[in-house]
């Protein structure tokens, strides 16, 4: 199959701007969507429970009539677990368990510390109360979604997971629900979309107002994230999927052609980009890829997101690969080369980074450890993978000593008369000790 991939390089006097247009993503910007979820979460908001079944019937074609069909117990999710086969189990377990690994490393701890006039400073840090987990489910079911996601709040210690999955016309994916037993979810309740956000946002009389809602979805789903963020908090608005290979032009280009397709072939809107100095290179892994395209089940989805959306881009060497790659910020992005530490030194913004011929993406997105949830369309420059982090939330902790009031409060008046808030001087200077 003949691929018509976007060719793109440093020479060109237009680079800059090539690679702009080629990086332009908008999302969460179509009025009739907007339109649509500020209604469901509206309805949602008000009518609670009768809204969501209302829309879980229109939406995922289910003939839903009480509520207490549309939640899933920890014993039947046990149950599910048993008819999935023993081999995905125990590839779903070994995942869980090396995620679970690596993000009690992320885990902060509580500090404080003491002053000599006895004045203790610190910060408690605490899990949050209760989150909810989107696991989409319109199009494909996402199991490893369900471990990316859950297994950080677990670390951080939430008490109360809630999980919610549509099932379009009443399918309920087995894999799923093992997996959300096996990373321990409390409770899963199906239902999707917008008005699944809505009503972990606001709660309804089945489903219980969370404090986080996290997890990746379709266009309502983040429209409607984006929407009641305030109310709740959210992780991320993430965009479509995007992978960045940046390549010596020594690796087998029948892996980089694959390790493109697996990224392409999430969907259309997917983003599939080669960067190497090697113009011969680029020429061989694109012929890898008019091979390799025919054997795959989801060619025509991989075509339409090269065509659309992917891109070989010559460089002149790997210091201006670098370069491009933090332009670029690419929630995925593959140092495929010699001395990967040495180049990864250079990178600055990357969802993660991949190192070596031998470290693809796949690998990551499944079962190293570390979290697929990633900052996507640039927003590495700003942002983190999803983490512990996400789920432990910070206090201040002040105490004084009387000595160490009244030193401060010499600092404080004189600042709150500054500002002409007297009552603040005064609570202060209440302070003050006598031989001070
Ligand atoms: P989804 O669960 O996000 O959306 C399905 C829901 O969309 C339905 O339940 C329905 O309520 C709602 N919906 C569909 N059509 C509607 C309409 N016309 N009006 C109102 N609501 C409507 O599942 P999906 O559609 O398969 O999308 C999954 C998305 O998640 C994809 O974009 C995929 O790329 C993304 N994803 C991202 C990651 C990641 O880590 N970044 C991982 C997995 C999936």
């Amino acid at each position: 199959m003949n691929l018509n991939i976007r060719e793109l390089s440093s020479e060109s006097a237009d680079f800059r701007s090539e690679l702009e247009g080629l990086l332009a993503w908008d999302s969460v910007s179509d009025d009739a969507v907007q339109k649509a979820v500020t209604e469901i979460v509206e309805q949602v908001r008000v009518k609670g429970d009768e809204a969501v079944i209302d829309y879980t019937n229109r939406f995922d074609r289910r003939q839903v009539s009480a509520a207490t069909e549309l939640v899933i117990s920890r014993d039947e999710l046990a149950k599910a677990k048993e008819r999935v086969s023993p081999e995905l189990v125990a590839s779903l377990e070994a995942a869980a368990k090396r995620v679970f690994d690596y993000h009690e490393r992320q885990k902060q701890p509580s500090w404080q510390y003491q002053e000599e006039d006895g004045t203790v400073l610190g910060q408690k840090v605490t899990p949050l109360d209760r989150v909810g987990v989107y696991v989409p489910g319109g199009k494909a079911a996402y199991p490893s979604s369900v471990l990316m996601n859950v297994m950080p709040a677990k670390v951080a210690g939430v008490e109360d997971i809630v999980m919610v999955v549509p099932t379009p016309d009443g399918f309920v994916n087995d894999i799923v629900l093992a997996a959300a037993y096996i990373a321990g979810v409390d409770r899963v309740f199906t239902i999707g979309g917008a008005q699944a956000v809505a009503a972990l946002a606001y709660g309804t009389e089945t489903i219980p107002k969370v404090d986080k809602i996290v997890g990746p979805g379709n266009i309502y789903v983040a429209t409607a994230k984006k929407m009641v963020f305030g109310v709740v908090g959210i992780d991320m608005i993430a965009g479509p999927s995007e992978i960045l290979v940046v390549c010596d032009g020594k690796t087998n280009p029948d892996w980089i052609a694959m390790d493109l397709f697996s990224q392409a072939e999430h969907d259309e809107d997917a983003q599939s980009i080669l960067i190497s100095p090697d113009a011969a290179f680029i020429k061989e892994v694109k012929a890898s890829m008019e091979r390799l395209v025919e054997t795959q089940s989801r060619k025509d989805i991989i075509k339409v997101s090269l065509e659309e959306r992917g891109a070989f881009v010559h460089v002149k060497d790997m210091d201006e690969a670098m370069d491009i790659a933090n332009i670029v910020a690419a929630e995925h992005l593959e140092l495929s080369m010699d001395e990967p530490e040495k180049w990864a030194e250079k990178i600055r913004h990357a969802g993660a980074i991949f190192m070596g011929r031998h470290t693809p993406e796949a690998l990551g997105d499944y079962c190293a450890g570390p979290n697929h949830v990633l900052p996507t369309s640039g927003t590495a420059r700003f942002s983190s993978p999803l983490g512990v982090y996400d789920f432990q939330k910070r206090s201040s902790i002040i105490y004084c000593s009387p000595e160490g009031a009244s030193s401060l409060a010499k600092i404080a008046s004189p600042l709150a008369r500054g500002e002409s808030l007297e009552a603040h001087a005064m609570s202060a200077e209440y302070r003050l000790l006598k031989e001070d």
